[in-house]
């Protein structure tokens, strides 16, 4: 099995090249945010205790998320492997997953960083808020704190990743959905 993370700030268009990437190369989509947004949508206790977290632009705990992930790995079938989206967000998760992967005898395949400017993330989420309606794309202070959390927790993935040699970057700061795209794609082909 092949286990993918595409990385990125909240609006580099993780969830916009996700599809297109996972029809490609037979892969299940796994998008924590979305399983979230399902959970608050459900309105089970864990989308209660997630939404309020997620409205502060807040991580939810590790355990969370990657009970999320071990269940996915548990239950999907029929595919060749996974596109993690919005998974690691930490260097705990990382480590947790390379954990996970290992009691299964597998490791992670490679990661897809696209790579956008902090200016660029905010008029982003401004035209997907407009779009989409979600409540955390809504508010500056929690825009502000997904960036800021993005800087503190998650960009020291990069270094985690470059470090194991599974790190590869596509550059995504234009507005051109095709062209950011193919640029993701051909990162995938350069991967394997
Ligand atoms: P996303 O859709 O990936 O932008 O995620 C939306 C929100 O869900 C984030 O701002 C976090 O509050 C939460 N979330 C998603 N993935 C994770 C994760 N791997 N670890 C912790 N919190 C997460």
């Amino acid at each position: 099995m092949k286990y993918y993370i595409l990385f990125g700030p909240p609006g580099a268009g993780k969830g916009t090249h996700a599809g297109a990437v996972a029809q490609k190369y037979n892969l299940k989509h796994i998008s924590t945010g979305e399983l979230l947004r399902a959970e608050i949508a459900a309105g089970t206790e864990l989308g209660r205790q997630a939404k309020t977290l997620i409205d502060a632009g807040s991580l939810v705990p590790d355990s969370v998320v990657e009970g999320m992930i071990e269940s996915a790995f548990d239950t999907i079938k029929g595919v060749d492997g996974f596109l993690l989206d919005g998974f690691p967000r930490n260097l705990a998760q990382a480590r947790d997953l390379d954990a996970i992967l290992e009691k299964r005898g597998e490791s992670v395949t490679g990661v897809v960083s696209l790579m956008i400017e902090d200016e660029t993330i905010r008029k982003r989420i401004a035209h997907r808020a407009a779009i989409e309606g979600r409540a955390d794309d809504a508010s500056e202070a929690t825009i502000n704190n997904r960036i800021q959390t993005y800087h503190a927790q998650t960009e020291p993935l990069i270094a985690f990743y470059k470090a194991a040699g599974k790190y590869h970057e596509a550059d995504v700061n234009g507005w051109d959905i095709e062209t950011n795209r193919a640029r993701v794609l051909a990162v995938m082909e350069q991967i394997g």
